[in-house]
């Protein structure tokens, strides 16, 4: 089951070693872009609006493991209160 990405009172964890803040994530990511050339071909990138944003997996970066990352609450930090 696709895992949903942390929001501003949530974070990852991996329910197996504990970590917190190191993960791989395999991310599809689709978006209409709006690109402007100057006059010797170099493009840039001048507007994005991400069509479809979907999260495949999330690894551990520290045991590995695929499937035990979990969404648990995020916990306030003292100079946040
Ligand atoms: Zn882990």
């Amino acid at each position: 089951m696709a895992l949903s990405a942390p929001d501003s009172t949530t974070r990852w964890r991996c329910a197996r070693c504990g970590n917190l803040t190191r993960f791989d994530v395999v991310r599809t990511t689709s978006s209409t872009q709006y690109w402007h050339f100057d006059l010797a071909g170099v493009p840039s990138v001048e507007e994005e609006s991400i069509v479809r944003d979907e999260i495949q997996s999330v690894t551990c970066r520290w045991c590995g493991a695929t499937d035990t990352v979990e969404l648990v609450e995020r916990i306030e930090r003292a100079e946040d209160v």
